[in-house]
């Protein structure tokens, strides 16, 4: 992994604990468990997570669950496991925002005593209306200057449930015509009759995002509370919150730009879409941007770190190419993934004057540059297969395989010499006939060059394989600007090839083992799908970017 560079964040932190500032680090990831995990978390998972580990600090996971219609356990338990599987731990306990309810209650009580709050009853629409736009402030509502025993009185009603969903809501006093709209006395608290799955049906009024979260970060001890660029107008309130109510710790919020990927959507919600009309086969499908499905694909957890390292913590809004994920994949696959033959196009071959019942144990490096990965046994026999794709009739120089009359050596193993293709009434090519160089196992023949080299597998002491080829699942670089993005989903996304033939050593993959397989890519055996009997790899990333122009 690269080492860690200077950033403005670092810098910030660098100043509070030279100052005395602060002792130590605390950070917090917040999701809402509204969806699984994107790569745009990953990155804030590495900011957050990573400052407190860099300064031996901590780093708490909270879910910001106040939005009690949207949220389910099975998305909660999906994140923890994603936050995990990218290699951090968080401090203690897993925090909910819905622990702070009563915490959070007695702060607007504290509001209201000092005539900062009140409870309005204006219309969602009038409170709209009122609001005022960007070039228009915004007028006070007729309920503003209630005083404080009315506004205390109605709030601990509107607690009792004795007003109806959306009837009222408690407001904070700060200024109509503020230039910034979310101080335009932005709503703290609403009335919804909402069963929530950690506090049940003990309340019918919730805070909202703004009121709560600054509230939690100071609950928790938060120093340093990082956040993506779209919450900077949101700082002002975040201040104002801390700084009106008895609460010592006043966490500074700071923003870095979101990450954004080329060919990919980064938002929960239209993520949601791909599953639910079927577009995916769910949220972990391979071709995801989500955490787990980057996983199921093959995507080591330390590449994704990388990754995000690489792509810096700055204010500057950017969008970074697919290619800089993928480079960081292969690399770490480069150097990680041992090597094994897989051939996905079977065509087969029967070695004329090879005995028809030898099996010949032959011995392979594991991997070219690091000896300590040890070596595998894989067998040569009369039948054998390639890939279609390594043989053609007739070729000009260019073409590095197997021809007819012409010879190529095979990966680990011999040189054959094409005699002859066997084809059916149609013509297709069915089988070649070949023959073998016996004096050509780790030598060069006499007397003749070879082509080139291509990988292969025995008929007989090899496995059938399901693969499944992965493709960019968006045809446009920025589908998220399109008008539907549903429309720029690349049709040709996943090619399942079910028919494949993989050596024997790799009946012992277990799910998430990564290979290359020699001459087509980085593969991992799929985490549910692959077992004893039924291999199932996944391509993670094709050896070169075929994409680069
Ligand atoms: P989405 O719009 O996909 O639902 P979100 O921001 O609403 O994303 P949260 O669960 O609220 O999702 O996000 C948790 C944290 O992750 C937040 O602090 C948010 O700023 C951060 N985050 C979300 N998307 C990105 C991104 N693309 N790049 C960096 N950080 C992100
Ligand atoms: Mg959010
Ligand atoms: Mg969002």
């Amino acid at each position: 992994e690269v080492t860690k560079p200077a950033n403005f964040i670092r810098n910030i932190i660098d100043a509070d604990l030279a100052s005395g500032k602060h002792q130590s680090v605390q950070t917090r990831f917040p999701p809402e468990p509204n969806g699984f995990l994107h790569v745009g978390h990953a990155k804030s998972i590495c900011i957050n997570f990573g400052f407190a580990q860099d300064y031996q600090g901590q780093c708490n996971l909270r879910f910001d669950d106040t939005n009690p219609a949207k949220e389910e356990t099975a998305y909660a338990k999906a994140i923890a496991a994603d936050v995990e599987w990218l290699g951090f731990e968080w401090s203690g306990e897993i925090r909910h925002a819905a622990d702070y309810f009563d915490q959070l209650y007695h702060f607007a009580e504290e509001l209201i005593q000092k005539g900062l709050a009140y409870v309005d009853q204006l219309s969602a629409d009038e409170m709209r209306a009122y609001r005022g736009t960007l070039v228009e402030p915004g007028k006070n509502s007729p309920f503003r200057d209630r005083p404080v025993e009315e506004n205390l009185s109605l709030f601990r009603q509107m607690k009792a449930g004795d007003f109806e969903d959306g009837a009222m809501a408690l407001r904070a006093k700060i200024d109509m015509a503020s230039p910034n709209m979310n101080m335009r006395d932005p709503v703290i608290y609403r009335i919804k009759r909402q069963h929530h799955i950690r506090t049940g049906d003990k309340w019918c009024i919730y805070p909202t995002y703004d009121f709560t979260h600054c509230i939690s970060d100071a609950i928790e001890g938060v120093t340093h509370s990082l956040c993506t660029l779209e919450f900077e107008d949101h700082r002002p309130l975040y201040d104002w919150v801390l700084d009106n109510i008895s609460i010592e710790c006043h966490p500074q919020q700071i923003e870095f730009s979101r990450l954004n990927l080329e060919h990919t959507i980064t938002s929960k919600r239209k993520l949601n879409q791909l599953v639910v009309g079927n577009y995916v086969e769910g949220w972990d499908d391979p071709r995801m941007p989500t955490i787990s499905g980057m996983r199921r694909r093959g995507f080591p957890a330390a590449a994704i770190r990388d990754f995000v390292l690489r792509t810096g913590v700055t204010k500057k809004v950017h969008t970074v190419e697919m290619s800089l994920l993928e480079n960081s994949v292969r690399e770490n696959l480069g150097e990680n993934a041992p090597r094994a033959m897989a051939v996905l196009r079977p065509l087969k071959i029967t070695i004329t004057n090879y005995p028809g019942d030898k099996v010949e144990e032959l011995n392979a490096p594991n991997h070219p540059q690091d000896e300590s990965m040890g070596s595998r046994s894989i067998y040569f026999t009369k039948e054998i297969y390639i890939d279609q794709a390594d043989f053609r009739e007739s070729a000009n120089k260019k073409y590095k395989r197997l021809v007819t009359g012409k010879s190529v050596r095979l990966r680990n193993a011999y040189v054959i010499t094409c005699d002859e293709a066997i084809k059916d009434a149609e013509g297709n090519i069915i089988e070649l006939h070949c023959s073998y160089d016996p004096d050509t196992l780790g030598k060069n023949p006499e007397g003749y060059k070879p082509k080139g080299v291509i990988h292969w597998v025995s008929a007989a002491q090899s496995k059938k394989a399901k693969v499944r080829l992965y493709d960019r699942l968006f045809n446009t670089p920025n589908p998220g600007a399109a008008e539907d993005f549903l429309t720029t989903i690349n049709p040709d996304s996943l090619e399942i090839l079910e028919d494949a033939r993989v050596e024997m050593s790799l009946a012992d993959a277990k799910p998430e083992d990564v290979f290359q397989f020699e001459r087509e890519g980085y593969f991992c055996a799929d985490r549910y799908e692959h077992k004893d009997g039924q291999l199932v790899f996944n391509r993670c990333v094709t050896l070169r970017d075929s994409w680069a122009k």
